[in-house]
C-alpha cells in the first residue's frame, strides 16, 4: 500500500475520492472521475443519499458531502492516483448547515462545546488497537447461518494436532521468528508515519497472533479520522499480505479478547489540566473526570458507544485484563480507569480500558471526553460515589449486554445533549437493538449443545 501526504499538485490525479463515515463509524467512499474534477466540487460539493450510510430517512435522504482537503492523501494503487479527502456533510434541507449527526461534526461540535465552556482548548487521546490475524479464513454455513473458522501459523484454530503452537497466552511481546508478524506490523507503522500519524510502539499481544499498534497523542479534532486510517491501512496491508485482520473484541472463546484502550487528557494553553497534588498526581479536574467517566459506564450508557456490539460483552469477561466494573487505580490492569504507573509527575493522564475498537469513533471518543467534562461541571468526586481500586464489588459492576447498556443510554444521555442531537441517540438505540436481536434470538452451536 502507498500512501502518501497530498503535495496540492491536482492535475497529476486520477481521481478524487471522497470519503465518508457511517453511522456504524466505517469508512465509505465515492470516486470523482477526471474530467469532473472542478473547483465546483470543493465548494459546493456533491449530493449522496445518506440512509444508505445509516443516516436520515429515505423521504428525506439527500445530503451533500464536501470535501475537507486539510485531511487528504494521495494513494499510488495498480498504476491509478488517487486523492483520497475526506469530507464534511451539509443537509440541503436545513439551509446548508452541518448534518449534526454526522460522525465528523460530532467530534468538531465536542471540541466547540469544550471551548464555550471555557474548560479546555482541546483533549488529546492515545489510542492502542488490539486485533488478531489470520492466515486462513473457511466460511461455511450452519442452521442458515454462516460462521469463520479460523486457523492462524502461530497455532489457533481446529488443528490443534501435534504442531507445536504458542499458549495462548504468552505471545506478549514475543520475538520473530515465534512470531510472524514484525514485518507486518513495521509496514504498517511506516505508512501512517509517513502521512504525519504519530505512532508510539508495535508489538505482539498477549494472545497467539494477536497484535497491538499504539498511535500516540493527537488532538480531539483528528484523533478518529486518524485512528480511521490507520484501522484501514492495517486491514488494506492484512489484505496485501493474504491475512486476515479482525478487530472483534472476542473472536476466540477463552482467549484474550481485543480492547481499544484510551489515554487521555485535557488542556488549556498547552498544559494538562490533569496533573495535580491530589490522589494519584491528579488534579480535582482529572479526579472529576475519571468520575464522570465511570458514573456514565456504570449506567451503561456509555458503554452504549464505547462496547456498542453483542461481542464486546464477550470480551468484558473476568481474567483477561478487560475491565467489567467502576474502578479506578494507579497501575492495575483491572481497572476501568488506570492511571499508568510508569509516567513522570507531569505527564499524569487517565486510560479508559474498557471500550473496544467495533464502536464508532468519532462518537465513542465525543461521549468519552463529554461524560468526563460531566463529572468536572458537577464536581463529581470518585471516592465520595465509593469508587476504589478493588474489582467487582457487587453494585459497582457494569451492565454487561448490548439490550442492557442501550436501556442505560435510554435514561442517561443528558450528559450527551449539547453535542448528540435526541434523534441521533434515538437512531443509535434502534440500530443497535436490531443487532443485539439477531445476536441474542438466534440459537447458537452452544445451545445446540446443550438443549437439543
Ligand atoms: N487485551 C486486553 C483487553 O482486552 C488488554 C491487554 C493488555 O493490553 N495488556 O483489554
Ligand atoms: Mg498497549
Ligand atoms: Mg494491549
Ligand atoms: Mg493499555
Amino acid at each position: 500500500m502507498i500512501l502518501k501526504k497530498y503535495d496540492g499538485d491536482l492535475s497529476s490525479v486520477d481521481f478524487l475520492d471522497m470519503m465518508m463515515i457511517d453511522i456504524s463509524g466505517n469508512m465509505r467512499h465515492v470516486s470523482i472521475a477526471k474530467s469532473y474534477i472542478t473547483d465546483n466540487i470543493f465548494e459546493e460539493g456533491i449530493g449522496f443519499d445518506a440512509s444508505n450510510l445509516g443516516f436520515a430517512k429515505v423521504t428525506k435522504s439527500d445530503m451533500v458531502a464536501i470535501p475537507d482537503m486539510n485531511k487528504a492523501f494521495v494513494e499510488e494503487k495498480d498504476g491509478f492516483k488517487i486523492l483520497h479527502v475526506f469530507c464534511d456533510v451539509v443537509d440541503p434541507f436545513d439551509n446548508e448547515r452541518s448534518f449534526e449527526h454526522y460522525p465528523r461534526n460530532v467530534i468538531k461540535n465536542t471540541v466547540k462545546y469544550l471551548n464555550e465552556l471555557g474548560i479546555a482548548d482541546t483533549a488529546k487521546l492515545l489510542v492502542e488497537l488490539e486485533f488478531h490475524v489470520f492466515d486462513e479464513v473457511r466460511y461455511s454455513s450452519a442452521h442458515n447461518h454462516s460462521y469463520y473458522s479460523l486457523n492462524s501459523s502461530e497455532g489457533i484454530g481446529e488443528s490443534f494436532g501435534s504442531l507445536p503452537r504458542m499458549p495462548h497466552d504468552s505471545g506478549y511481546h514475543k520475538l520473530y521468528p515465534e512470531e510472524k508478524y514484525f514485518t507486518y506490523r513495521n509496514t504498517i507503522v511506516s505508512i501512517l508515519e509517513g502521512l504525519g500519524i504519530p505512532i508510539k510502539y508495535h508489538h505482539h499481544e498477549v494472545g497467539i497472533a494477536q497484535l497491538e499498534i499504539e498511535v500516540n497523542f493527537m488532538d480531539l479534532e483528528e484523533v478518529a479520522d486518524n485512528i480511521s486510517i490507520a484501522k484501514w491501512v492495517i486491514k488494506q496491508v492484512a489484505n496485501e499480505m493474504n491475512l486476515y485482520v479482525t478487530f472483534m473484541p472476542k473472536p476466540i472463546y477463552k482467549m484474550p479478547g481485543n480492547g481499544m484502550h484510551v489515554h487521555q487528557f485535557l488542556v488549556k494553553d498547552g498544559k494538562s489540566l490533569f496533573v495535580g497534588d491530589k490522589e494519584h498526581g491528579l488534579s480535582d479536574i482529572g479526579l472529576n473526570y475519571i468520575c464522570g467517566i465511570l458514573d456514565h459506564a456504570l449506567s451503561g450508557s456509555l458503554l452504549a458507544f464505547t462496547n456498542p456490539s453483542t461481542n464486546s460483552y464477550k470480551r468484558l469477561v473476568p481474567g483477561f485484563e478487560a475491565p467489567i466494573s467502576a474502578t479506578y487505580a494507579k497501575g492495575s490492569r483491572s481497572a476501568a480507569i488506570r492511571v499508568p504507573g510508569y509516567l513522570k509527575k507531569n505527564a499524569v493522564r487517565i486510560e479508559y480500558r474498557t471500550g473496544d475498537a467495533t464502536s464508532n469513533f468519532y462518537y465513542s471518543f465525543a461521549a468519552m471526553v463529554l461524560a468526563g467534562v460531566d463529572g468536572i461541571l458537577n464536581k463529581l468526586d470518585p471516592k465520595e460515589r465509593g469508587y476504589n481500586s478493588t474489582d467487582n464489588m457487587e453494585d459497582k459492576i457494569f451492565p454487561l449486554d448490548l439490550d442492557a447498556v442501550l436501556n442505560g443510554l435510554k435514561q442517561d444521555h443528558k450528559y450527551l445533549e449539547k453535542v448528540f442531537p435526541e434523534s441521533l441517540i434515538e437512531e443509535w438505540i434502534k440500530i443497535k437493538r436490531k443487532e443485539a436481536n439477531y445476536v441474542y434470538n438466534a440459537p447458537t452451536p452452544q445451545e445446540y449443545e446443550l438443549y437439543f
